[in-house]
């Protein structure tokens, strides 16, 4: 009785038992078919090879689950390599299947399949010897991953024994460095480092021997055909299947462009701080020359350029020449004695055109060395063969001049330069507009204060003179007309003497003429009688006083402190038309005096109260309340000349309140005190 599924059973016939004891054990796997294919005999290894045990006599060719040919497309039974020996009647040799088991594993396999006789030498059918090659195919594979991933790399790959011999070289060593694998294997890594830098290599090997790696090491290196690499290199330690180190791999990666892009980036931030500078300084400078030496020394330096100046657009019909204005780069006088660029086919499409001109090499250009007397640049003139020119245009469209600069040698400027030149004269133009604005609004300025200081000067002596032939009339006997007329003209002349000595005030102020009259005085008592005159004098306001009982002694010019109390007091009866009473206080506190001036009048708004002080100034609702904006402005000078501090607190429709602080004259008032 046969049991079918066992392996080791039937087989064969005839075997002897050593011989099939023989087979059982082997670790290769083995099988026989007969003629007809039917499966006679397998071993104990071939069921683990197959992860199955199959039916003797009812399978067929093979045990195998599922066959597959070497490029994964399946392989019926019948077409097995054992299944075509048998077919054929032709011996193949060895042919590599793979199977996949019942688990789902996959196997490589090598199988030998042979014919197999009888004693009689007659076919019996086929054995087959299968070798699972699983571990050395993935071996393999990786193997040649590896070297497919060495050899298409970009960075140099190199391995080198400890003496420094270099052992193997890939396609990117040889991008990098230009040597081919045959020109360096065997030759020393010395090869590929600089003269100077030679000394790394006994470092590098030294730290590979005691087993350091160096990881992006930063170095040159050199070109077959003699230039220098920027490389970054890592170089480990290679050891033997005993641990022991034999050599070293190292891979180098080029960083050029890493580097330039470093320094392009750097360059790039420079540029862009020294725009930013530039824009800042330029936009809060008001003054011409200013504002043209720094656009003209940054763009210099921006463009490398070996000079750089700016040309004023001024020349004249005949298109004599441009007025050279700042300079950068060069000594000014080399252009002292210098005919400067005038009209012609270089410059006109700069300064007439509003044109950008960068050339590379001017002396080339078409429309160089065309204009006598000089054919090209005059003599001693800096040597120019880049060129950029680049106009600096006014809100007007007018071209205010242009900026030019030049480098001995050709092709210097580049796009990126004419960018930021462009940008830079863009602002420029406009700070020089400004600037000329702000010139024509003081010079306008300085001929008013000019004209104020004149007129009030010339005003003043003709109504000295009026006043003193009315003051003459008025002790004379008249009657009672011409009284009433002449005691008018006196108070009208009185009036117009005060808004004239306000305007010879201010024109002294902005002059720094305004002179004070230093003494010791009682304000107390000042207030006092300001005060009663008046009480004697306003039809409409009373004056509600709190002085406080003791002198209040302060230093300073007596007169200038009069017309400040004076003013405060005149316009809180003026700004308060509607009231019928003024407030005037004055208290001591720490060593200093405060005077208050309080008015239930008009009041002030927020942003009237912040210019109160200005000059001219008068508040919108001021209409027909006679003034000329010049009290306040009077009044905080005083103050501040005393060392004094004036303030004004208000509430618009209800009334306002004006105080300015004194320091007392303590010393003054101890002696007082003492006596
Ligand atoms: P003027 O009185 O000649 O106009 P001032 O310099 O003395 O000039 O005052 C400037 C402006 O301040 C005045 O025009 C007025 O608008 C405002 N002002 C001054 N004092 C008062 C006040 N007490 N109440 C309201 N507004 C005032």
């Amino acid at each position: 009785m046969q049991i079918k599924n066992k392996p080791g059973i039937g087989g064969p016939g005839g075997m002897d038992v050593e011989f099939r004891q023989l087979l059982e054990d082997s670790a290769v796997a083995v099988c026989t078919c007969d003629v007809k294919g039917r499966l006679t005999y397998f071993n104990k290894a071939a069921v683990e090879l197959w992860g199955r045990t199959p039916y003797l006599q009812n399978e067929s060719w093979c045990g195998s689950w599922k066959m597959y040919s070497p490029d994964g497309a399946p392989m019926p039974l019948e077409e097995s390599p054992i299944a075509r020996i048998i077919k054929s009647g032709k011996e193949e040799g060895k042919s590599e299947i793979n199977i996949e088991c019942p688990d789902g594993t996959f196997k490589n396999l090598l199988v030998f399949p042979r014919f197999l006789f009888d004693k009689n030498g007659k076919l019996q059918g086929a054995h087959n010897t299968l070798v699972d090659i699983t571990e050395q195919k993935k071996d393999h594979i990786k193997k040649e991953t590896l070297s497919a991933i060495v050899q298409s790399s970009d960075d140099a790959i190199i391995s080198k024994d400890l003496q420094g011999i270099i052992t193997s070289w890939n396609r990117g060593a040889q991008e990098i460095f230009g040597h081919s694998e045959e020109e360096v294997i065997g030759r020393s890594i010395k090869l590929l480092i600089p003269e100077e830098r030679l000394s790394e290599e006994n470092v590098i090997l030294d730290k590979i021997k005691r087993g350091i790696k160096i990881e992006h090491f930063e170095t040159i290196r050199k070109h077959k055909l003699g230039g220098e690499i920027p490389v970054s290199i890592t170089v480990s330690p290679v050891k033997d299947s005993r641990g022991n180190i034999v050599g070293a791999s190292k891979v180098a990666r080029d960083i050029t462009s890493r580097i330039e892009s470093q320094a392009a980036m750097e360059k790039y931030i420079q540029n862009l701080e020294t725009l930013n500078t530039v824009g800042k300084s330029i936009s809060e400078n008001l003054d011409v020359q200013g504002i043209l030496q720094r656009v003209t020394d940054a763009t210099t330096l921006l463009t490398g350029a070996g000079f750089g100046a700016f040309f004023y657009n001024n020349s004249d019909e005949k298109g004599n020449s441009f007025k050279l204005f700042t300079l950068s780069g060069a000594p000014r006088k080399i252009f002292d004695n210098m005919a400067m660029p005038r009209h012609t086919d270089i410059f006109l499409p700069t300064f007439r055109d509003k044109k950008v001109m960068r050339v590379d090499d001017i002396t080339k250009h078409a429309d160089f060395g065309k204009n006598a007397p000089f054919k090209g640049m005059p003599k001693g003139h800096f040597s120019v063969a880049s060129y950029l020119a680049i106009p600096v245009i006014s809100k007007s469209g007018s071209v205010i001049g242009g900026l030019l600069y030049g480098h001995p040698e050709a092709g210097k400027f580049t796009e990126e330069h004419e960018l930021l030149v462009v940008n830079i004269a863009a602002q420029a133009a406009v700070s020089l507009d400004n600037s000329k604005l702000f010139e024509q609004v003081k010079s306008l300025s300085e001929k008013k204060d000019e004209f104020i200081a004149l007129a009030s000067h010339e005003l003043k002596t003709p109504l000295t003179t009026i006043k003193g032939y009315l003051q003459v009339l008025a002790k004379k006997e008249a009657d009672k007309m011409s009284q009433l007329f002449v005691d008018r003209s006196l108070y009208q002349v009185e009036k117009l003497q005060t808004l004239v000595e306000d305007l010879l005030n201010m024109s002294r102020i902005e002059s720094g003429q305004l002179n004070f009259n230093i003494e010791v005085f009682d304000i107390k008592e000042m207030l006092r009688e300001i005060i009663e005159t008046f009480s004697y004098s306003s039809q409409s306001h009373r004056v509600i006083e709190d002085l406080g009982n003791n002198p209040v002694i302060i230093r300073g010019d007596r007169q200038r402190i009069e017309q400040a109390i004076l003013n405060l007091i005149t316009n809180a009866i003026k700004y308060s038309p509607k009231a019928d009473e003024i407030f005037i206080n004055l208290e001591v506190v720490n060593e200093k005096t405060t005077v208050r001036v309080r008015d239930k009048g008009i009041g002030l708004t927020g942003e009237q109260r912040q210019q109160l002080f200005t000059r001219f100034y008068r508040a919108e609702d001021t209409k027909g309340i006679s003034g000329l904006g010049l009290g306040l402005y009077l009044t905080k000078q005083i103050i501040d000349r005393h060392g004094g501090i004036i303030e004004v607190s208000s509430e618009y429709g209800e009334g306002s309140e004006f105080s300015f602080t004194l320091p007392l004259a303590v010393q003054e008032l101890k002696k007082e005190k003492a006596i």
